[in-house]
């Protein structure tokens, strides 16, 4: 890739470094003082003030962003189209034969539908990408010693970065602190296998991937943790020296956009046969001149071609996309918009997802008997009872052990902002340090008392934490917190007010499952004096600890969980809660959630004993997955996949990765998720909520549907303007309407009805029904029977008019008028009916519309009475002012057309024909707490 030389001559002088002319040898092989020197920066990291005089002067850590489209390109994207190609075709064809006006209307269809499409497809083009703008990634750094979350774009050089497993490396850094830091560097170095990182220097001439002490910008932290001061920012890195084009830009097209874009070459096509064979029945069987009959069939084609439809398409999508973006939902990826609509089941964390993630300590089990704390949230105002008597904990063994433990073995801080408590870092570690306060514990003086040696992190394989502190008196010990069974095992005696003793462990597990049942989250406690402190703190330090006790927490569900969960019911979507969590604590949760009437929890390790056949099965039946780990949730999603779900899975670690990328919908969490989940996820939560994922499926039915109405208005409209000139040419018939008149209807119809329906709101059963099927096409039997069906009525009625007309001695041109007002007029009428696939159109609701609708009403009624009205139009179109009578037989028409079609619909429910492949969903899921009615039989 680079060439190590050249990048050793080009480390020399970088870009943006401060102050180091001298610094020949580069930052990787330096030690690290001379690096902090050279760049001016401290481990405590940087004043704010500092930082931002930095970032005036070094600018944004950023690579430059991809160029758009230009203007012209995309405009010309917009013509690009074989429908368009063959419209053109047609003009030329008008133009060569002398109708210039036929030719100008047909160019300004193609102008007009172009321009739409521009403007809208730009909107649509620019609110994804603000959308994409609130998933920027974000860097953890230490500023004035506090940890802080930061835009990563505002990093500067001399910054200090804190590493841990999942984040993107978000500049080039000279590591001061690693502990079991491994990175993939697959993106600079091509190497697959993490490269472990260490802080030592290393020699002058090592290669990219030998540098062990350097992380660079871009690439992924698998493991561990680390803290490094930057060196280099934005075009200044390594790799915005290979490229500097990071972010592909996501074309605006999904699988069933490419779909419908190979129906529109099918389509054409036929149109084209079509038409050559009208073509020739008309001049050599109707004796029609060559002239004439060309006319009347560029007039057909034009009408047949849906022009406007790949346009409106994508901004029926782009329409979702924003929907979903203002309800916290962020689409990473276009095709799980309407991916999401066919979601089956919901596999979600529990922790901060279905739950509020407030954590509080209610409850502190030792040997010595059971603490009750009072009080709610963060607020670290409460105090803590022991049978009933309000006590201070400091001077209670073992309990002040315990609450010194918890406080110790704890990264998080508690914040107060206009009186309400806020924990910044784990909740349960904030919810700790309340206990600690509400306790009596003088906090500061402990922290200072015990300074921090080294730690284990907390990781989801081996639940549990622990700190190695020296005390005032020079003492070692280790503090440890985790899972309870976790501390358990690793512990041999228990902490009793008089002294040790051997474990209980009945006792244990009778009060870990107690508190469990009771929904609460626990944690155990444990603690292990050293004769002397080890340089760095392993996993095996840690066995044959003292146990202390456990503490209980609450972490109620959250409200609106529980309504989006019986929502999930009545759609037909199953609910499953994935969780590292305590089976009995799950269960209970899942209970308050109602996710289903009687849970059942599949543990972890039965998982790992069961084998691929019986998985999805089993899988399908339980509730709860619970003492889950990563690895977990990837057979989980395979294991219900196979058996035809299709699954939506959200994570937030970095070891969550797979199992989001082969879910058919992976969500990220926006908060507490890593970068690394955020990339694999098709989709992102602002704000972590459950609630979210279930307004997105609503959004994504609602797209699904919408993109169903535009093709069932669409097509039949076309397919009617062209039968009913065909009809004609082969009956023998005068034309109901001029090749001229034809077009201005496509003109006006195509950019004002045919585009409202990408902005209708969500129909209101949209969930009471089940999932649609993974394969369902979207060109159902349903609709092809109403593109036939709407043709032929529209054919009947044009001719039934022209009739009525001349009968009424209208006269030819008067005759044209009033069929070219009832098209317009049965297409208005025919909206109304599709806006409600399979529910009445004649409610309040219905008819009243809504905003899009009512304007693009407005402007065709406008149109409409200027075709009829106006001198100079009737001298183009050869149209002829109609009186009151002749438009309310028009109306009547109309109305006409919209009983029948609401009888059909009604039919087809009742009929029950809607259920039986016209894949037409029916109208309700199956009882809600039966189990997933299957789509279809
Ligand atoms: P969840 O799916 O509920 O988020 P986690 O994988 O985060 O589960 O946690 C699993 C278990 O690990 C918890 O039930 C708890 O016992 C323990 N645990 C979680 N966070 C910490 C932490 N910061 N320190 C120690 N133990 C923890
Ligand atoms: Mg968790």
């Amino acid at each position: 890739m680079t060439d190590p030389s050249q990048n050793a001559a080009s480390r020399a002088a970088p870009a943006g470094r401060p102050s180091d002319a001298t610094a020949a040898p580069g930052w990787h092989a330096q030690p690290i003082e001379q690096v902090l020197k050279a760049l001016d920066a401290s481990p405590r990291g940087l004043t704010g003030s500092d930082a931002a005089e930095r970032l005036r002067r070094q600018g944004p850590n950023r690579l430059p962003a991809v160029r758009p489209r230009s203007r012209l390109a995309r405009l010309l994207a917009q013509i690009n189209n074989v429908l368009i190609w063959l419209l053109l075709v047609s003009a030329a064809t008008a133009w060569f034969l002398g109708h210039g006006i036929d030719a100008s209307v047909i160019v300004a269809v193609v102008v007009i539908n172009a321009i739409v499409g521009y403007v809208q497809e730009g909107k649509a083009e620019e609110a994804l990408g603000a959308i994409r703008n609130l998933i920027a990634p974000r860097a953890n750094l230490l500023r004035d010693g506090h940890r802080v979350s930061v835009d990563a774009a505002g990093i500067v050089a001399g910054d200090m970065v804190v590493l841990e497993a999942g984040d993107r490396v978000p500049a080039d850094l000279r590591l001061v602190r690693a502990r079991g830091l491994a990175i993939d560097e697959s993106l600079l170095t091509g190497e697959s296998v993490p490269a472990d990182k260490h802080e030592g220097a290393v020699s002058g001439d090592a290669p990219l991937g030998d540098r062990f002490c350097m992380c660079f910008s871009g690439t992924l932290v698998t493991t561990g943790q680390g803290t490094g001061v930057v060196v280099a920012t934005g075009t200044g890195t390594e790799i915005g020296k290979i490229s500097t084009l990071l972010h592909e830009v996501q074309p605006l097209t999904t699988p069933l956009l490419r779909q419908i874009n190979r129906f529109g070459h099918w389509l054409t096509g036929i149109i084209v046969a079509i038409s050559v064979l009208v073509f020739l029945f008309a001049h050599l069987i109707r004796n029609m001149g060559w002239a004439d009959a060309l006319m009347s069939v560029v007039g057909m084609a034009v009408a047949a071609i849906p022009e406007g439809l790949p346009a409106v398409m994508t901004i029926t999508l782009a329409v979702g996309v924003q929907r979903m973006a203002r309800r916290n939902a962020i689409i990473r990826q276009l095709p799980a918009v309407e991916t999401l609509g066919a979601t089956s089941v919901i596999c979600s964390d529990k922790t901060g997802t279905l739950t509020r993630n407030e954590m509080m300590a209610a409850r502190l089990v030792t040997a010595a008997g059971r603490i009750e704390a009072s009080g709610s949230g963060y607020d670290p105002a409460g105090t803590l009872s022991l049978d009933g008597k309000t006590i201070t904990a400091d001077r209670t063994m073992p309990a002040n052990d315990l609450i010194r433990t918890g406080l110790l073995c704890n990264d998080a801080r508690l914040a107060e902002h206009d009186g309400r408590w806020q924990v910044v870092g784990d909740p349960m570690e904030g919810a700790l340090i309340a206990l600690a306060i509400k306790s009596g514990l003088d906090i500061e003086a402990a922290r200072q008392a015990w300074t921090r040696l080294d730690e284990i992190p907390f990781d989801s394989q081996h639940r549990f934490m622990a700190t190695l502190n020296r005390g005032g008196d020079g003492r070692s010990v280790i503090h440890v917190k985790g899972a309870p069974e976790k501390l358990l095992s690793l512990c041999a005696a228990e902490a009793r007010p008089e002294g040790t003793a051997a474990l209980d462990h009945e006792r244990w597990t009778r009060a870990i499952a107690q508190a469990a049942a009771e929904g609460q989250r626990v944690l155990g406690f444990a603690v292990k004096p050293l004769a002397a402190a080890p340089q760095r703190l392993a996993p095996g330090h840690v066995e044959g600890a003292l146990f202390l006790g456990i503490v209980g927490f609450i972490d109620p569900p959250r409200e609106e969980a529980i309504a989006a969960v019986a929502e999930c019911r009545s759609a037909g979507i199953a609910v499953k809660m994935i969780t590292g969590d305590h089976a009995a604590t799950a269960l209970a949760i899942a209970g308050q959630l109602r996710l289903a009437d009687k849970p059942e929890a599949l543990l972890g390790a039965e998982l790992d004993r069961v084998g691929p056949r019986e998985l999805p099965a089993l899988a399908r039946r339980a509730t709860v997955f619970a003492r889950t780990s990563p690895e977990h949730k990837l057979r989980i999603v395979q294991a219900l996949q196979s058996a035809g779900d299709v699954v939506a899975m959200t994570g937030d670690g970095v070891n969550d990765a797979p199992s989001l990328k082969q879910a058919d919908i992976g969500i990220a969490m926006g908060r507490k998720g890593t970068e690394a989940a955020k990339e694999a996820a098709e989709m992102v939560l602002a704000d972590d909520n459950f609630a979210s994922i279930v307004a997105a499926v609503r959004e994504g039915r609602t797209v699904y549907d919408n993109l169903r109405k535009v093709i069932a208005w669409t097509l039949p409209t076309n397919g009617g303007e062209a039968m009913v000139i065909v009809s004609a040419i082969l009956l023998g018939f005068s034309l109901p309407l001029t090749p001229a008149q034809v077009l201005w209807i496509n003109m006006l119809t195509a950019v004002t009805l045919g585009l409202v329906l990408a902005f209708e709101p969500a129909e209101p059963d949209i969930m009471q029904r089940p999932p649609r099927g993974r394969h369902n096409a979207l060109l159902s039997p349903f609709l092809v029977w109403r593109v036939i069906f709407v043709s032929l009525l529209f054919t009947v009625a044009s001719f039934s008019i022209f009739d009525l007309a001349i009968a009424r001695g209208l006269g030819l041109e008067g005759a044209r008028t009033m069929v070219v007002n009832t098209i317009v007029v049965l297409e208005i009428f025919y909206l109304f009916n599709v806006r409600y696939l399979t529910g009445a159109s004649i409610t309040w609701r219905g008819v009243l519309g809504t905003r899009p609708v009512l304007i693009s009403l407005a402007t065709v009624i406008a149109a409409q009475a200027a075709f009829t009205y106006l001198p100079p139009m009737q001298r183009l179109f050869s149209s002829r002012p109609l009186s009151v009578a002749d438009g309310a037989i028009v109306m009547a028409a109309g109305i006409l057309l919209m009983a029948v079609l609401e009888i059909e619909k009604a039919l087809l429910v009742r009929l029950g024909l809607f259920q039986t492949g016209l894949g037409m969903p029916p109208r309700r899921a199956g009882p809600p707490d039966g189990p997933q009615p299957e789509p279809g039989p």
